[in-house]
């Protein structure tokens, strides 16, 4: 799993590079926005770790040049912040960020453990054949109508999700859902 650390504090960054190295990941440094979307766009990572007040290209602009590419939109952001202001932690939010952490609230470890849990969150979207083995009895005793595994409600096609429990006993728990309303 490839982190892009991104963040103008030299201290900081070469700390929790270190940290998240030697939990298993593989680090890509960057000292600004700018920089981090860069080496975003060169080598997509599986999650992007960003603090806000940076010089050139700060984190809210950051997150946003990448919702505007639709494969960097969909990796998962943790945001730090020195501060804990409220409205940054709100406009993360709104941005989809999915962790807002405040330094001085939480140890390396604690965040170590987010990142985890976070990729553990990992989920697949797998389309299945309605018309191999036991697809449409799985289907009906859903109640997911069983002629065309369409969503009752806007038509889309009914897709599985699989998200990881334990990735080493490749177990999941598994979901029909609607791709389009989630
Ligand atoms: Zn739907």
């Amino acid at each position: 799993m490839k982190i892009l650390l991104v963040d103008d504090d030299a201290n900081i960054r070469s700390m929790y590079a270190e940290i998240l190295a030697n939990a298993g990941f593989l680090v890509e440094e960057a000292a600004d926005g700018v920089e981090g979307l860069d080496k975003a766009s060169k080598n997509v990572p599986d999650l992007i770790f960003t603090g806000i007040d940076m010089p050139r290209m700060d984190g809210f602009a950051l997150i946003e040049s990448l919702k505007k590419d639709p494969v960097m939109a969909k990796v998962p952001i943790i945001m730090s912040s020195h501060r804990g202001r409220r409205e940054d932690e709100a406009k993360a939010k709104e941005m989809g960020v999915s962790e807002f952490i405040v330094y001085v609230t939480v140890t390396p470890k604690q965040v170590v453990e987010k990142i985890k849990a976070l990729f553990q969150k990992k989920a697949y979207l797998l389309k299945f054949n309605r018309d191999e083995l036991d697809a449409q009895k799985l289907a009906s005793d859903f109640q997911i109508d069983s002629m065309n595994y369409k969503c009752h409600k806007c038509g889309e096609d009914m897709v599985l999700s699989l998200e990881i429990i334990n990735a080493d006993n490749h177990e999941f728990r598994a979901r029909f859902i609607c791709p389009a309303c989630g």
